[in-house]
């Protein structure tokens, strides 16, 4: 059985020799044979010279180079999709999904037959800014109850997978893609094994708060319309409340006349309704921005360069 070892790298010229090495340590342990294949995701670095050079010198290397920076999402697609392997895992090359658990993970698939998946699951954060993972919990709490797809607080991309569920994974061929919402919705039957956080072993992360922000947000979008029904159900209650006051100030200007008091409250109903057709103009955006990029069926990456080794 071949394994395929699907590998996103972004800027990464120091941390590839290093996870290269960590897998041919574990490949006797593994008694699998690999297939390696790297997805250069427009590094701006020498990660596709030192990619190069690793495919000539092994075989069972190949990789991808994207015409530009696609994201992490855009990688893991092209990886998964010129995957051969029986078994097909995702890691990240800056060993922070360590490859002594695939050892592991392997044994604990092909013990279950029922099994389709075995995942991995951080139990803790240490190493993380705290409000990274404030956040994160957040995140998990909102979109377990707003979304029909249960995911998993701490499950990482790293996951080894049986070829029926990788096809699964490639029919969801949607553009705007949120992996880890996509591993879910596919179904299957999935185990997580868990581990302690580990640091980066080298380079940097190319996440940052904003950015970490706003992939949460894509989550929330990509797998859920709570946020549509949200902004609906605050509408009618505006509408009733409107409808109430409304009732209230024509009853009171019959019996007491007045014409001109209650200013005040008429700028502050004005304002609230008016911020509050602005945020639900911005949810309703918010989907209607996804539309578009999904029917102008873009592809998901450009290719620019292929190692010739198979
Ligand atoms: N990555 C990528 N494209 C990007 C950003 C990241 O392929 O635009 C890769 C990166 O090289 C690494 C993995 O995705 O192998 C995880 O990235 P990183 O370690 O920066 O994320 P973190 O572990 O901090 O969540
Ligand atoms: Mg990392």
């Amino acid at each position: 059985m071949t394994i395929s070892v699907i590998v996103p790298c972004f800027n990464e010229e120091e941390a590839i020799p290093l996870f290269y090495a960590a897998m041919e340590a574990i490949k006797a342990e593994l008694a699998e044979d690999l297939e390696y294949i790297f997805i250069n995701d427009g590094s701006k670095d020498q990660t596709l010279p030192v990619l190069r050079e690793l495919s000539q010198k092994d075989p069972s290397v190949t990789y991808l180079s994207f015409s530009r920076n696609f994201g992490k999402e855009a990688a893991l697609y092209a990886g998964l999709r010129h995957a051969t392997g029986e078994l097909v895992t995702v890691m990240d090359v800056d060993l922070q999904d360590p490859p002594e658990l695939l050892v592991q993970m392997r044994e604990i698939l092909l013990a279950n037959p029922d099994l389709d998946c075995v995942g991995t699951r951080r139990t803790t954060r240490e190493g993380e800014p705290p409000i990274r993972s404030f956040f994160a919990n957040l995140f998990y709490k909102l979109i377990n109850r707003i979304s029909q797809v249960e995911m998993v607080d701490g499950a990482r991309d790293f996951r080894l997978m049986r070829r029926p569920m990788v096809d699964a994974i490639l029919e969801v061929s949607e553009y705007n893609r949120f992996s880890k919402g996509i591993f879910a919705w596919v179904g299957f039957k999935t185990e997580y094994l868990e581990y302690k956080n580990v640091e980066r072993v080298a380079g940097e992360t190319s996440w940052n708060f904003w950015q970490l922000f706003n992939y949460s947000l894509e989550g929330i979008v990509n797998f859920s319309d709570a946020p549509l029904t949200l902004a609906f159900l605050g509408g009618v209650i505006a509408c009733l409340l409107a409808f109430i006051l409304m009732g209230i100030v024509i009853v009171r200007t019959l019996i007491f006349g007045d014409p001109t008091s209650g200013w005040p409250s008429m700028v502050s109903i004005i304002l609230f309704l008016g911020g509050f057709q602005l945020l639900t103009i911005g949810i309703l955006g918010k989907y209607i921005g996804k539309i578009f990029m999904e029917t102008k069926h873009r592809p998901i990456y450009i290719i620019k360069e292929k190692s010739d080794s198979r």
